[in-house]
């Protein structure tokens, strides 16, 4: 069985910049659209068309003000938001429609029009608080994403898995007392933006609906393949989603110029497979990737087809390969899912008996 795979690419995505040499360039996505450009890519995909978000639906994560203040930047030719991230005169309307483009990408999967979907969109989102930019963050697009498939479909259960080198902070505060979204993230730590360790676990309703997977530099295919399969995989299965949304940052890659992680393409690879496994047994393989980070070009456009080719269903990850690729693991990486079983197990008993 061959799965149809929805794609968002758009030359608008390009015309938001922050500067020269900004790692977080344009160039990002030329490399990624000249990859799925390739005729002997192109045929495989759906297209989807973006749009742009209306105020309304951002609102549902950012505060009003903060909103018209992004909006105030509209043709202006540089505005600061915080060290790392400013804007252009283009800048406000592309971030509208990176969130439009994976609401229309989570529309296409509800739909029943694609299997799956990959919004290749910038600015990138996680990092986006309530009320400000950061990060190379402007709106929180995969948070915006989740209320969206919440409010249009009345979803009661969405999993959002975050695999970026750093963690989502605004995502993790957007639901930190909400049921209705299990945000999973693994990152390196403590790194940029200091979030993520493993003592936050939600709050109120929402307690052990936060699920953190902090780790030391050099982590690997091994360690990353390990922890989605004794902790994501258990969790989410006891949670039973109606939908996954990936955020999937590619600066774990192991020579990305900004991280010091140890990911191929392989363990990318893996990771994806496991994530539509998860889909698979609990929504109909309703899974939707939106893109973070990643700054190595080459390695953004070998990463990203290698996780095309899984939702594509164009491989087959056998036990073998993923017991192959767990065996080069370290000790502190099962220290590390020691602690976190001994911290969630109470709740997610399913990662006490290893489901
Ligand atoms: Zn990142």
């Amino acid at each position: 069985m061959s799965r149809k795979t929805g794609i968002v690419k758009d030359a608008r995505y390009l015309q938001h910049s922050m500067g020269f040499a900004h790692p977080e360039s344009p160039e990002r996505l030329t490399a990624i659209y000249q990859m799925l450009d390739n005729p002997q890519m192109s045929w495989k995909f759906t297209t989807i068309e973006p749009r742009e978000a209306t105020h309304q639906e951002i609102e549902t994560i950012h505060a009003p003000s903060y909103v018209e203040f992004i909006a105030s930047t509209a043709g202006k030719r540089s505005v600061y938001l915080d060290p790392d991230t400013s804007t252009c005169a283009e800048s406000y309307a592309t971030a509208k429609l990176a969130v439009g483009g994976l609401c229309n990408a989570i529309d296409s999967v509800m739909e029943g029009k694609v299997n799956n979907a990959f919004a290749f969109v910038r600015p990138p989102g996680h990092h986006a608080e309530k009320d400000s930019a950061a990060g190379f963050c402007i709106f929180n697009n995969i948070a915006i994403g989740a209320m969206h498939a919440i409010c249009k479909y009345n979803l009661k259960r969405i999993l959002i898995a975050d695999w970026d080198l750093h963690h989502g902070n605004g995502t993790q505060h957007s639901f930190y007392g909400d049921q209705r979204v299990l945000y999973f993230s693994t990152h390196q730590y403590p790194y940029y933006p200091g979030t993520g360790s493993l003592q936050e676990t939600g709050r109120g309703v929402g307690e052990y609906y936060t699920v953190n997977v902090p780790l030391s530099i050099g982590a690997g295919d091994a360690s990353f393949v390990k922890i989605f399969r004794k902790i994501l995989q258990p969790v989410a299965m006891q949670y039973k989603p109606d939908l996954i949304l990936l955020s999937a940052g590619f600066d774990t890659y192991f020579q990305d110029p900004l991280g010091g992680m140890r990911v191929t393409p392989e363990g990318f690879a893996a990771m994806t497979r496991i994530l539509l496994n998860i889909a698979d047994a609990c929504c109909q393989g309703r899974f939707v990737v939106t893109l973070e980070g990643g700054y190595h070009l080459d390695g953004l456009k070998k990463s990203i087809k290698a996780v095309l080719e899984e939702m594509l269903d164009e491989t087959n990850f056998s036990e073998e390969r993923f017991s192959s690729l767990e065996k080069d693991d370290n000790e502190e990486v099962n220290q590390i899912i020691n602690k976190i079983i001994s911290r969630v197990g109470p709740y997610w008993k399913s990662v006490i008996r290893g489901e």
